[in-house]
């Protein structure tokens, strides 16, 4: 770095120790630091009036949000209705407009001091008395001179936080942005480039000292966007540049002893399936077979929506391994969920000699040390199991093959230590949470991603409903009618309390209710979190057999068994459920060729007003979201089938951190680039990245020298993630 940049903040003219020391307190001690200090916002609001005078023509039939600047002339509180009410008058030279607020009186009294200068953003009002009012606006201080070059010449104005560190050393507004200012005009022209030129030019990128001077007092807002575009691009930039590096490392480094079709194993199994692979499924199977046949250890994801038949491609996979003499350990969350793969896989199998263990937890001492051996001396083949798999006393003979399913449930050092137990083996990691692109294609850099996008061929779709509570009896009227068809059905309460006790209750309660009053003549059952594995799956396996017409359940089945005739789930509360949740509940039924439906009941008014609107999310503001947000999820359950429409906005609605623990995916906190809005840079970013390093893995060539330095400086200490280790 130029040393000029380095220098200390305190040579700047305003700055003395005492002041420098709270810059630093935020991590700011050079100049250069200081230049990286990017406004959070600016004054940008898209309708900025030159006067106030104009307001009055605007206000009849205008429905949008102004900004308006003007200069304190007058506060009053006054106390009306028990309330102490908080009015201000500003003025311009052609008029007056009114600022009110409800709550907050003290507070605000100390903010409009008069002759200070205000930019108001709201909609305007007009009171009956005929004045204009704001009505708790958003509103920013500006000084005199600020708020004549914004008048007279456009001039976007920038605001920075302003931590308490630098308000306790008398570091306002004005006095930050004179300071930055200042700083730009002596130094931003010391900045070295930090892209290399080809890339610049490529996409049309202002050089770097443009950059960061159009980021804090942009010329104009084309300008502005262009800068910001480009710091975005940057940062995506050299994460992915890291992404490559590793995927291409550890490529580079690992070899595993590729596969070959060594006998009719393959064959003579599909040879025993009852029905045809959707396209889909072989596309992926032979996406697998590529990686397989190679000597680089496969890294993939499987995305496929529930039922869209996942394990059957996971097993041929495995059988592959194992005719190739190669042992495949099946990861997945849950007991009963192994429990059931376990059986499932048994039954696919049942004609082969493959030996296939279960190991859990609960499986007894004696039976697991017998399991321990058969894995260790190479004679069991597939063994399925929980988290227990990754206890140290487990070795393998020569494990070849990892499949994990429903992966976001485990974190990423639990996968380290099975990966571990093998030499460099395969690993397929199954998701029926399917992950939007953006995401995928963020963290997910080093993992090769394969979609079943297609169900199998006797599915129709489920018919999706939405009532409101004073529908129950219909809906009660409804199961009964169609348990003369044989249809069964599941009737789910979210889980009340975080209290397993009153979750137990309530399930009690309902269960009774049903069995009592609503449904008096069907079989009912029972399931929920209080009982053991064991247990839930009893009462999954005697639902299953036809012991009950309704199973009542808690969310607990979210995960559970193949049920052909259980073709009706009724989801109550279903405002109280997550999106991704509420599609994995649906996805319980509609496993055969039956018509299946899943019927949402609500109380929320706002859900049952917009039944079956399709929101759009270009149109809404964050607050208008935030109100509607059970709405759209319970509009988008309607109108989507496909878990990843579903995803997507369940995405927008979240944020990508809550999908699955931001931790546990490894996605940094990215400062500037937004992971749902700004695809196309990632896209681009990614591309460019990837092909550099593809080309130039250690980048050697002169002309990355540039990203070579940038990634050794600003990013050898960052902890790269990886999928896998
Ligand atoms: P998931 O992707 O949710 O794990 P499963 O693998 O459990 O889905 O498959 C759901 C059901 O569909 C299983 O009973 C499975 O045997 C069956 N199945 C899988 N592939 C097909 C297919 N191509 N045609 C018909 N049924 C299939
Ligand atoms: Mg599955």
């Amino acid at each position: 770095m130029s040393t000029e940049l380095s220098k200390s903040i305190q040579y700047l003219k305003s700055i003395g120790p005492k002041r420098a020391e709270s810059f630093s307190q935020i991590g700011i001690n050079t100049i250069k630091d200081l230049l990286y200090y990017f406004p959070s916002r600016y004054l940008d609001r898209t309708n900025i009036l030159k006067s106030i005078d104009v307001l009055k023509y605007v206000i009849n039939g205008f429905d949008g949000e102004i900004t308006i600047i003007g200069k304190v002339v007058e506060s009053e509180t006054i106390y009306a209705n028990k309330k102490n009410i908080f009015k201000v008058k500003l003025k311009d030279s052609t008029g007056f407009f009114e600022c009110v607020w409800f709550q907050g009186s003290k507070y605000f009294k100390d903010v409009f001091n008069e002759g200070q200068y205000f930019a108001i953003s709201s909609k305007p009002v007009l009171t009956r008395y005929g004045h204009l009012q704001f009505v708790h606006p958003d509103f920013d201080r500006i000084s005199e001179i600020e708020s004549q070059e914004f008048l007279n010449t456009g001039k976007i104005i920038p605001f920075y936080r302003l931590p308490k560190q630098l308000r306790q050393s008398n570091i306002g507004d004005f006095s930050l942005r004179k300071i930055i200012q200042s700083a730009i005009n002596s130094y931003s022209n010391y900045l070295e480039e930090t892209l290399p030129n080809r890339l610049i030019e490529k996409h049309n990128f202002l050089p770097i000292n443009q950059t960061i001077k159009n980021l804090h007092f942009p010329e104009n807002y084309e300008m502005l966007n262009s800068a910001k575009k480009r710091i975005k691009y940057e940062e995506i930039f050299y994460f992915e540049c890291l992404v490559a590096q590793n995927k291409f490392y550890k490529i580079d480094k690992e070899f595993t002893s590729p596969f070959k079709v060594k006998t009719s194993l393959v064959k003579d199994f599909l040879s025993t399936l009852s029905f045809e692979l959707t396209k889909s499924q072989l596309n992926v199977l032979s996406e697998i077979r590529k990686d397989l046949e190679s000597n680089k250890p496969m890294n993939r994801l499987l995305q496929g929506d529930v039922g869209s038949g996942k394990t059957i491609v996971a097993l041929i996979s495995m059988l592959f391994a194992i005719d190739n003499n190669s042992q495949c350990a099946f990861l997945v969350p849950t007991e009963i969920l192994a429990d059931q793969h376990f059986k499932t896989i048994s039954r696919f199998l049942n004609k082969f000699n493959i030996k296939i263990e279960l190991f859990i937890s609960s499986v007894s001492k004696s039976n697991k040390a017998k399991i321990i051996d058969s894995i260790k001396n190479g004679e069991t083949k597939i063994v399925i199991g929980t988290h227990a798999l990754l206890e140290d006393n487990i070795e393998f003979n020569n494990l070849g093959l990892i499949v994990i399913d429903e992966q976001h449930r485990f974190g990423v050092l639990q996968r380290y230590k099975l990966v571990s137990k093998g030499n460099s083996p395969n690993i397929l990691i199954m998701t029926a949470t399917p992950i939007p692109r953006t995401l995928s294609m963020t963290i997910y850099g080093d993992l090769d991603v394969s979609i079943i996008d297609e169900m199998p061929k006797n599915r129709k779709p489920i018919k999706t409903i939405l009532r409101g509570e004073n529908k129950l009896p219909d809906i009660f009227n409804f199961i009964l009618q169609k348990n003369k068809d044989g249809y069964q059905a599941f009737i789910v309460y979210p889980l009340v309390e975080e209290s397993e006790k009153i979750e137990l209750k309530a399930a009690t309660t309902y269960y009774e209710e049903i069995k009592n009053n609503f449904l008096p003549s069907l079989k009912i059952g029972l399931i929920h979190g209080k009982l053991s594995w064991q247990e839930k799956e009893k009462v999954m396996f005697d639902f299953a057999n036809k012991l009950y017409d309704v199973l009542v359940s808690t969310t607990v089945i979210e995960v559970g068994i193949d049920i052909p005739d259980a073709n009706i789930i009724v989801i109550n509360d279903a405002e109280r459920f997550g999106l991704s949740q509420l599609h994995q509940l649906r996805g319980r039924v509609g496993r055969s060729d039956k018509q299946a439906y899943c019927i949402l009941v609500t109380k929320n008014e706002l859900a049952l007003k917009s039944n079956n609107i399709n929101y759009n999310f270009e149109y809404l503001s964050s607050s208008e979201i935030e109100k509607h947000k059970a709405a759209i999820r319970l509009n988008a359950m309607i109108k989507y089938s496909s878990g990843f429409d579903l995803a997507e906005i369940d995405f927008k609605l979240r944020g990508p951190g809550n999908i699955f623990g931001t931790e546990q995916s490894g996605i940094p906190n990215f400062r500037y680039i937004n992971l749902v809005e700004d695809v196309e840079i990632i896209t681009k970013a990614k591309e460019d990245a990837f092909h550099i390093i593809n080309e130039d893995k250690f980048l050697l060539n002169h002309s990355n020298t540039i990203i070579k330095n940038i990634l050794e400086k600003n990013y050898s200490s960052q902890k790269i993630f990886s999928s896998i280790a």
